[in-house]
């Protein structure tokens, strides 16, 4: 059933703020969606009700912020189909959980073992394992993608050696859109013995996400793209590795016992859980997993297809000398673009004053960049509260910024 759209937008407040006069139209999902009250509710009732530590307490405040957070937990684990509770992590976001991965899983890695990355990671996906690299001198190869934006998988296999160790790729492409065949790339890389990382900070508000059906190692998301507070993330792993793992962080609620002879590790998921979490948002995020549940993910895309649809159809007919980075057959709903010479600040920049909200720049992908030759793209991404008429306003403000620009 299609989705009434207005009602949604009822509940994300923000939605009736003006820009320069004119109504906010917000195009910048990807870099973070909005929130709807429900969220925002819990995050005061929490505040005004119930904030008390985790896990420390035996007092009823205590427990009961104890029993949301856990809530949250195993809402996560169903939500991603992860076997236990153990072997969902709760982080500050994609990037910690990625940094967790490098800096602990990383740890086994030898001088001369490789690992495979891909040209359209964010730089969350790039910098942790160069930290890694001042450790340990491991070799880092990158698969290669073809003019629209997808993984070439026969060159993605043939970077497989003896030596590698780890695959770390991403669901969906935060400049591209590109939903990548990640089933397939992980069945590559366990072939090759290797270990496997996604990082599904853009796929987690679109896709449905199932870890045991990807047979995936590790999965890594943020809350505040997936209309929840910001903040939180979640590692999902695979209990077998975690528990091989040395803890990432020392500090308070990770440990069983400590004296300054020796310490032993909490059991997981605590064990990878240092000192005081955002627990007030962790508790919230579970409503943010009931609102999407409650749209069903499917009508999400369906919603949010068409209006990639319907923009991408508009913009190539009506604006010229525009061209489209990420045309992949499998794609979310983001295009990143560039009209003629024009910079893309300027067209950003010209955008908002029309009260049009895009990001510009490299979007934390410079090397995408670079293997493009730009210096950076205009890239408008919907979610599900975008409508055809701001799809429309859009498009109509992208023509009159390319007159004032000419
Ligand atoms: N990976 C991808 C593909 C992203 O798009 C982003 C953020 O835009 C990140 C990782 C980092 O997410 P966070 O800043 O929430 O840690």
């Amino acid at each position: 059933m299609a989705l009434d759209i207005a009602e949604i937008r009822t509940r994300f407040p923000i939605l009736e703020r003006k820009v320069e006069g004119r109504p906010l139209i917000y195009l910048d999902n990807t870099a973070t969606s909005q929130t709807p009250s429900i969220v925002v509710d819990d995050i005061v009732y929490n505040y005004e009700h119930c904030k008390a530590n985790v896990h420390r307490g035996v007092h009823a405040l205590s427990q009961e912020a104890t029993e949301r957070q856990e809530h949250t937990r195993r809402r996560v684990r169903d939500y991603i189909h992860a076997s236990s509770v153990e072997e969902v992590i709760f982080t500050r976001g994609t990037t910690e959980a990625i940094n967790l991965v490098a800096a602990s899983y990383g740890d086994r890695f030898r001088d001369g073992d490789e690992i495979v990355l891909t040209v359209m990671e964010h730089h969350a996906n790039i910098v942790p394992w160069q930290l890694l690299q001042r450790r340990k001198n491991i070799k880092i190869r990158v698969a290669l993608i073809n003019e629209r934006g997808e993984i070439d998988l026969d060159q993605y296999r043939s970077l497989f050696t003896p030596r590698t160790v780890m695959a770390s790729f991403c669901h969906v492409s935060n400049v591209l859109g590109t939903i990548n065949p990640v089933k397939e790339m992980t069945r590559i890389a366990h072939e090759h013995g290797a270990a496997v990382l996604i990082d599904g900070a853009q796929a987690s508000p679109h896709l449905p996400i199932d870890v045991a059906d990807l047979d995936c190692d590790f999965y890594a998301f943020s809350s505040h793209k997936m209309y929840g507070p910001t903040g939180i993330g979640v590692l999902y792993g695979r209990k077998e590795l975690l528990e091989t793992m040395p803890p990432y962080q020392g500090g308070g609620e990770m440990i069983k016992h400590v004296s300054f002879e020796g310490t032993t590790f909490a059991d997981l998921p605590f064990k990878f859980e240092a000192g005081t979490p955002d627990f007030v948002g962790i508790a919230a995020f579970s409503k943010a997993l009931d609102f999407i549940e409650s749209l069903g993910l499917e009508a999400i895309e369906a919603h949010e297809l068409e209006l990639l649809r319907h923009t991408t159809e508009r913009l190539t007919n009506e604006i010229e000398d525009l061209h489209i980075y990420g045309t992949a057959t499998h794609k979310s709903a983001v295009i990143s673009f560039l009209v003629g010479d024009t910079h893309p600040y300027d067209v950003g920049m010209l955008l908002d004053k029309l009260g049009v909200a895009v990001r510009t720049g490299h979007h934390c992908a410079q090397p995408l960049m670079q293997f493009f030759g730009i210096p950076g793209t205009v890239r408008a991404s919907f979610a599900v509260y975008n409508t055809m008429k701001e799809a429309d306003a859009f498009v109509d403000a992208l023509k009159r910024v390319m007159m004032i620009l000419h």
